[in-house]
């Protein structure tokens, strides 16, 4: 389960955080692992930061698990990296799925839900598989980055939500590339030769579900992601509200 406040009275999450900024990736991981181990994982939906992580705690001998949301509707080239990026590093990475396949939510829905509800899609094949995953873990580690979008300018590289209001169980979301820029994430990449998703080739800046993403003329690292809805966020990174 996620954990209880008192199981961690000692951590003063905000001094942490602070403590954090200006800091090296190889200090924030190293303290992390020193402190939960493997109850803390690495998410990753293969995009550049999340490949910085895997690689450093890698190259440092940090068994962080890797997990991500395979929602059943991604790209072959996206399938393809995960292979790639499974021999590259030596890993496994944890598939989590959706409860219904996209022919069983097809029936249900009467449709593509992703083009009449795609909040309700994003729920079912990414929030849920993932709130499911997150129960069982204290720390989950992200390659969320303050320059990505409004909504993630203010990113702490350290942060701790009330997960579970009943049983008062809380999370924290560990985000140490918060503050590197798009430059330098793919500056990392290409200097260690990391596999990245071919796409990012032929034009595509941010990329998740095939019927979400278009190659866009838009400015934004987000740029081509629910081209004709009010939606920036797949709910994947909002669902737990704010934190604490
Ligand atoms: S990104 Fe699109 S296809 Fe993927 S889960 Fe969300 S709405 Fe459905």
């Amino acid at each position: 389960m996620a954990f209880q406040l008192q199981d961690h009275a000692d951590l003063d999450v905000r001094e942490v955080a602070e403590g954090f900024e200006g800091k090296g990736l190889e200090e924030v991981l190293g303290w992390t692992w020193e402190r939960f181990g493997r109850r803390a994982q690495i998410g990753t939906s293969y995009q550049g930061s999340g490949l910085v992580i895997i690689d450093h705690a890698r190259r440092m001998g940090l068994n962080f698990p890797v997990f991500t949301v395979d929602t059943g509707i991604l790209f072959p080239e996206t399938y393809e990296l995960r292979d790639r990026l499974e021999d590259f590093f030596g890993i496994e990475i944890q598939q989590l799925r959706p409860e219904q396949t996209v022919a069983e939510q097809r029936v249900e829905y009467g449709g593509d839900l992703w083009e009449t509800n795609p909040d309700t899609c994003c729920t079912l094949r990414k929030v849920l598989p993932l709130q499911r995953h997150l129960a069982g873990i204290d720390v989950w580690i992200t390659g969320l980055r303050r320059n990505q979008s409004e909504t993630r300018e203010r990113t702490g590289i350290l942060e701790l939500y009330l997960f579970d209001k009943l049983r008062e169980q809380h999370i924290l979301k560990l985000n140490p590339m918060a503050a590197w820029s798009r430059e330098a994430v793919w500056e990392y990449i290409r200097e260690r030769g990391i596999p990245y998703n071919a796409l990012h080739d032929r034009g595509y800046r941010s990329i998740g579900c095939w019927p979400c993403t278009k190659l866009s003329g838009g400015e934004g690292e987000r740029a081509g992601r629910w081209e004709g809805f009010e939606k920036t966020e797949c709910g994947i990174h909002t669902f737990l509200g704010s934190n604490i």
